[in-house]
């Protein structure tokens, strides 16, 4: 059978996530799992969740990944619910003030499962976003709470230096292979056609990859040329997340020995093309 999912949506201050809410999940019915109760506000809103069902308790608060946005809420409903926070090892160095990492209880690891009366959800690790991002499987429902792997709203950000483009592709790959039906993102309205989504993340990706080659095929720039020829049209406010995406897209480059900055200052330095492909 498949686990009952009921979504919460947790608004967020306006500094994070710039107004996008974060989707916080409860799964099961008397005995329930947290998903990312997202930021402060959601711990009222999930609390009001669970008080709606009379005689239910929380067996675990699992987090996906540790951005603010879906985990400031995990401490204060800790203690309210007297039940564990469970999140990866490799999410510790991503941890500010707002949990910390002593509230956490378990670490998650790949293939682990957590188990309610109802079934079963089991982590699998999808790092990229964050270096210990995980998603949750529930394999009798063909779901998958995907956490920032997916969202619901268009892309995801990959930040430099704990976000990885090469990781977040083969995260990507990872879960196609498991044949989800349904993807619950971490932002945004589900996902019905996850097969689709992923090509054209992948395609998405690829392109901005073969544009950063092509700028450079020209001659060497820096991260701030490249922005200007790629996004001409860029609003300043969003200039600086251009320019991790394009740091992270030429980290990748590099890793494939087809790009590298000219000198010791990645951000400030040109890059130039090592090989030029035919
Ligand atoms: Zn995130």
């Amino acid at each position: 059978m498949p686990l009952p999912i009921e979504r919460i949506e947790v608004p967020n201050p306006a500094a994070m996530m710039g107004d996008q809410p974060t989707n916080a999940y409860l799964v099961g019915s008397r005995e329930l799992l947290i998903v990312d109760p997202g930021s402060e506000a959601g711990v009222e809103l999930v609390s009001r969740a669970i008080a709606a069902r009379p005689g239910a308790g929380v067996r675990a608060i699992v987090l996906t990944h540790g951005h603010p946005d879906h985990v400031a809420a995990a401490g204060e409903l800790r203690r309210r619910f007297r039940c564990s926070v469970m999140l990866h090892p490799k999410e510790r160095p991503i941890l500010r003030n707002f949990l910390r990492w002593e509230d956490i209880d378990i670490g998650l690891e790949d293939g682990m499962s957590i188990t309610i009366p109802e079934g079963a959800l089991t982590v699998i690790e999808t790092p990229g976003h964050s270096p210990g991002h995980v998603a949750l499987w529930d394999a009798a429902g063909r779901a998958l709470l995907a956490g920032d792997l997916f969202s619901g709203n268009g892309t995801v950000a990959i930040i430099p230096p704990y976000g990885s483009i090469v990781a977040y592709l083969d995260s990507l790959e990872r879960v196609r292979a498991l044949g989800p039906e349904r993807v619950l993102p971490g932002h945004g309205p589900e996902i019905t056609d996850p097969g689709r989504v992923i090509d054209e993340y992948v395609a998405r990706r690829l392109r901005r990859e073969q544009q950063i080659r092509a700028a450079l095929d020209a001659g060497p720039k820096t991260i701030e040329e490249v922005v200007s020829e790629l996004y001409p049209d860029i609003l300043p406010q969003f200039r600086r997340a251009a320019a991790l995406t394009v740091l992270a897209h030429l980290e990748k480059l590099r890793n494939q020995g087809e790009v590298e900055p000219e000198g010791e200052d990645a951000w400030h330095d040109r890059w130039r093309r090592v090989r030029i492909s035919t």
